[in-house]
């Protein structure tokens, strides 16, 4: 991190009631740059007890939080917000040396992240109640609503800055307490997330940020009391977990989990529009996403054409770490996703699928994955049923628009999926018929803060961004005034 400008954004040590620490333990995690395997750092290991302290905190800092007016805190979201922006060259070196993106997606990761915080600073001054009219004269009904408490916020490698920003800045715009657990693969982002917030005046123990690895730290989460709801972003396994471990003490649950979002391509699509679109879906961030497409479906009529293009594309794709030249795609996290995506190619190669891309030059370095097109893709391929969470394009053909529908919908998942066409009828019916709580129509992306973001069936539960993203941190409390 010797390029920082700022380097006191560089903490090695976690925050717990406004006192950097390390574990009580002296136990510490390294953190490799997944370019080159080195160690980039150390982290504190932290256990139950530094759990349980940093719920604490939140706790003793959650009744001044909560007392702020909403222009109080959002100045305080703000004033963080400006502090993201000044630090953003900074803020993407440290995400892109410890998760792999090239630099430019880590500057607009950090920009991503750092719109939550501008929006719900916004949102904080319009959190509003109902007045409901009443049965009988004498009485009046309010209903108001209030922040629910101490927030657990777990969050993924893939998006080291703006899961966090999406979870925690609702949360303090709605007037909870947090303690942050990042992914132990990437936590220095979150902790200079914890620097700024310090900076830009967020009282001691509103923001808490645990580092290690997650079975004491989440065993800690569902079990104590204290903590009245869990945002968890990730797998749908660990998102089922801790739905299990937060029924004994009923916590709310927000969940964004897996995904696996079909692409579709109709005859009748503007193909310019649906090549940029399947390179933006599948390959941004190396395609570890999880509104990544993950099956690109192509109508027998285009099914050429698209196959020929999207595949000199993706011939002609740069390959290399994240910090160096301009490059399309960096290092896959670690090794397990390379495996992973290994066994998927194997697997798709051997019930057969054909490579229709040629392989582009390839950097030096155990973790890179080679970025490719695969064509004749089937429903059998275990590409169809797993997130791949790498740069390969499968592409299936189909011939009618219900066999596209039905092979989209034929997933436990339920997070995004893209289709593209030129058809007004079609476009409504397709977008009707998706199972997903994300539909792109002619465009490959669909994040944004001012849009609900999340997903139905094993995808998760609630949704951030966007004006709703504010009531998973809000209690409704009906007030009832009688004798009046
Ligand atoms: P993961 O589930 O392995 O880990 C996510 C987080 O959970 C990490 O911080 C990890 O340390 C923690 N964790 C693991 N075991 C835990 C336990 N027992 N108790 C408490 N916490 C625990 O997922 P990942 O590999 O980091 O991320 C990739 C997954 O995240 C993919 O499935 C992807 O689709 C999903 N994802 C979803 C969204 C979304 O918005 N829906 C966004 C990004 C990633």
């Amino acid at each position: 991190m010797e390029t920082l400008k700022d380097k006191s954004l560089f903490r090695q040590q976690c925050l717990i009631a406004g006192s950097w620490r390390n574990a009580a333990s002296g136990a510490s995690l390294p953190v490799t740059d997944p370019a080159t395997q080195h160690v980039i750092g150390h982290v504190p290991d932290v256990s139950g007890r530094e759990t349980r302290e940093a719920i604490e905190a939140a706790r003793a800092a959650f009744a001044s939080w909560k007392a702020k007016t909403h222009a109080e805190r959002a100045a305080l979201l703000e004033a963080w917000h400006r502090l993201m922006l000044e630090h953003e060259e900074d803020l993407a070196m440290i995400l892109t040396v410890e998760q792999g993106k090239p630099l430019t997606e880590a500057l607009g990761e950090i920009r991503y992240g750092a719109s939550f915080v501008k929006w719900f600073a916004e949102e904080a001054r319009r959190i509003g109640g109902t007045t409901i009219p009443s049965p009988t004269r004498d009485r009046r009904i309010v209903v108001l609503k209030e922040a629910v408490g101490v927030c657990a916020i777990i969050t993924p490698w893939n998006f080291p800055n703006a899961m966090i920003t999406r979870k925690v800045a609702p949360a303090l715009a709605a007037g909870c307490t947090v303690v942050v657990k990042p992914s132990e693969f990437t936590p220095f982002s979150a902790l200079a997330l914890g620097v700024l917030a310090e900076r830009a005046g967020i009282p001691a123990g509103v923001i808490n940020i645990l580092t290690g690895m997650p079975a004491d730290i989440g065993a800690e989460f569902m079990a104590n009391e204290i903590v009245r709801k869990i945002s968890f972003t990730g797998s749908t396994r660990v998102g089922s977990l801790l739905m299990r471990g937060a029924a004994d003490s009923i916590k709310r649950l927000s969940l964004e989990l897996g995904g696996n979002a079909p692409f579709i391509v109709f005859d009748d699509a503007d193909l310019d529009l649906a090549i940029e679109g399947a390179i933006a879906s599948k390959f941004r961030n190396g395609g570890q996403t999880c509104v990544c497409s993950n099956r690109i479906l192509v109508q027998s009529g285009v099914y050429d054409a698209f196959a020929a293009r999207l595949s000199a594309r993706v011939s002609a794709m740069t390959v290399g770490p994240g910090t160096g030249d301009p490059v399309d795609i960096g290092p896959m996290i670690n090794a397990a996703a390379i495996d992973k995506i290994d066994r998927h190619v194997e697997d798709a190669l051997a019930k057969g699928a054909r490579i229709l891309s040629d392989r582009p030059a390839m950097p030096e370095g155990k973790q890179y994955a080679v970025p490719l097109v695969l064509g004749g893709a089937t429903t059998e391929m275990l590409l169809a049923s797993e997130e791949t969470f790498g740069p390969v394009a499968p592409l299936f053909r189909f011939e009618t628009e219900a066999e596209a529908i039905e092979i989209a919908n034929a997933t436990p998942f339920g997070l995004a999926a893209y289709f593209y066409t030129e058809s007004l009828k079609r476009s409504w019916r397709v977008a009707e018929a998706l199972e997903f709580g994300m539909v792109g129509l002619n465009t490959g992306s669909v994040s944004t803060e001012v849009a609900p973001f999340g997903g139905v069936k094993q995808s998760g539960l609630g949704r951030e961004g966007a004006q709703c993203g504010i009531e998973e941190y809000l209690e409704m409390k009906s007030f009832h005034i009688g004798g009046l």
